[in-house]
C-alpha cells in the first residue's frame, strides 16, 4: 500500500474521452444545420464549429449562433439551423457521453482506501451533467469546478481549495489529469505527486519542462501506481 491518502483528478480527457465526445456532437450538429438550410457543406459547417471552439474556447455557450451569423439569414431560418443544431448536439450527448473503459470499477476499488476528488476547469452545471451522463457522480467525495474560485488550472487556487478539503500534506496527494501546462505543472507547483494520463493527451512526448512523476497509458493503470 502506498503512502498517499487521496487522489484527485482532472474530469475532460482524464475520465471522460472529451474530444471524441465534442467530435461526434459536431458532426451530428453539422449535419443537422445543413439538412435544415445552411448553405454550406456538412464538412464546412463541421469546420466552423471547430474553429468558433478555437477562438471562444472549448465551453462556449453559443458556438452554433456564432457559426451561423455570418451566413446572413432571416431570423426564422437562423432559429431553426441553431435549434436542430442544439439538438442533435444534446441527441449524441446522451448517446455517447462515457468515461474511458474500466473508469467506473477502478474508481469504485480506489475509494475503498482513499479519498477521491475532483478539480475541473469546466463551469459547474457542466461538470455535473458530465458526471451524472458517465455514471460518476457518486464517487467523489468532493468536485470542485471554475464557479468555486473563477481561476483555471494552473493557478494556485483550485488545488489548494481541493487541499483544504483533504486535510493532509500536498506529498500525500496524487494529482491525475491530462494536460500537461494545466494539470500537472499546477498540481506540481501546488506540492502533490503527479500522474500524466497520457490516453487523454494529443501530445505524445512530454514536454521538456513539465516531468510528471508518473505516466499512464491506460486509467486501470492507476492501481500499480498506488500499488493496490
Ligand atoms: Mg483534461
Amino acid at each position: 500500500m502506498s503512502s498517499f491518502k487521496a487522489l484527485l483528478f482532472d474530469l475532460d480527457n482524464t475520465l471522460l474521452d472529451f474530444l471524441s465526445f465534442k467530435i461526434e456532437t459536431a458532426k451530428a450538429a453539422a449535419k443537422e444545420m445543413v439538412r435544415n438550410g445552411l448553405p454550406c457543406t456538412e464538412l464546412a459547417a463541421y469546420g466552423k464549429i471547430f474553429s468558433v471552439y478555437e477562438e471562444k474556447g472549448i465551453e462556449y455557450q453559443k458556438t452554433f449562433h456564432d457559426v451561423i451569423v455570418p451566413f446572413g439569414l432571416d431570423a426564422n431560418a437562423s432559429e431553426r439551423i441553431q435549434q436542430a443544431a442544439i439538438l442533435a448536439y444534446l441527441k449524441k450527448k446522451f448517446e455517447i457521453l462515457r468515461p474511458y473503459t474500466s473508469v467506473r470499477s477502478t474508481l469504485i476499488r480506489l475509494h475503498t482506501r482513499y479519498s477521491l476528488g475532483i478539480v475541473t476547469d469546466a463551469p459547474r452545471n457542466k461538470a455535473w451533467q458530465r458526471l451524472i451522463l458517465s455514471g460518476l457522480e457518486r464517487e467523489f467525495d468532493f468536485v470542485i469546478t471554475h464557479d468555486d474560485t473563477l481561476n483555471k488550472k494552473p493557478h494556485p487556487s483550485p488545488f489548494t481549495l481541493a487541499l483544504s478539503k483533504l486535510e493532509c500534506l500536498p506529498s500525500s496527494v496524487l494529482f491525475v489529469g491530462d494536460n500537461l501546462e494545466r494539470d500537472i505543472l499546477g498540481a506540481k507547483n501546488s506540492g502533490m505527486v503527479t500522474c500524466w494520463a497520457k490516453y487523454g493527451s494529443n501530445r505524445k512526448a512530454k514536454h521538456d519542462s513539465i516531468s510528471p512523476d508518473f505516466e499512464i497509458e491506460k486509467f486501470e493503470d492507476l492501481l500499480k501506481i498506488v500499488q493496490f
